[in-house]
């Protein structure tokens, strides 16, 4: 990456799988920190919501006001949802419903792919250079229907698994499982592109 400052971007810590998140960021040159709390939040140049559970996530969320905080904070700032994170950022989540930040244009169906025996891991074809890509899939959900303006960039079975529309990503796998750090790379861009255009932004 070419940018002088390190991008500090936020994992979302309250449960589930966010270490590994961690480590693929300081990988790539970008400076992590764990987010616990709302004003953790802050200064932060983007955000990755991790996999886990969306239920348990939504349960420490609705605590201390943190689930409209963060609400409002997406609505501007990079967000990159996996697994239980992209539940989190759907406008609708079905099987069974959950309330969400509806940040991102999707309908999500939640471990549409059965129980945990059923998680699988799969090489599928991508629009990102580099040729196909290895998705670990964990009690996954599946992106049912995507709005205008979400553009696809993988697919199983012909449904999405990674999905970007303007600021925010998600993906219905757990890229930071995987060696391969284009995702994050992808995301890390995005971030990198979005602090360029708002520091030019007339103050
Ligand atoms: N099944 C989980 C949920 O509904 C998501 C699984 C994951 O993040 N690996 O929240």
């Amino acid at each position: 990456m070419t940018q002088t400052q390190p991008l500090i971007v936020g994992v979302l810590a309250l449960q589930g799988a966010y270490d590994a998140h961690v480590k693929t960021l300081t990988a790539l040159g970008a400076t992590p920190r764990l987010v616990r709390l709302p004003q953790d939040l802050d200064g932060l140049d983007g955000l990755i919501m991790p996999g886990g559970e969306s239920t348990t996530m939504l349960k420490f969320l609705e605590r201390n006001g943190f689930f409209s905080i963060l609400q409002t904070w997406v609505r501007t700032i990079p967000t990159f949802g996996t697994c239980a994170g992209a539940i989190l950022l759907a406008t609708h989540v079905e099987h069974p419903p959950q309330r969400s930040l509806a940040a991102l244009d999707i309908t999500v169906e939640r471990n549409a792919y059965g129980r945990q025996i059923d998680s699988t891991i799969l090489t599928a074809p991508t629009s990102l250079p580099g040729g196909p890509l290895e998705m670990v899939f964990i009690r996954a959900p599946r992106i049912r229907l995507t709005g205008p303006g979400v553009e696809t960039l993988a697919t199983r079975d012909g449904f999405p698994t990674l999905v970007r529309s303007g600021h925010l990503m998600a993906a219905t796998f757990h890229p930071e499982l995987s060696n391969d750090s284009r995702v994050h790379q992808l995301f890390l861009n995005l971030v990198r592109d979005h602090k360029a255009a708002s520091m030019k932004e007339p103050k």
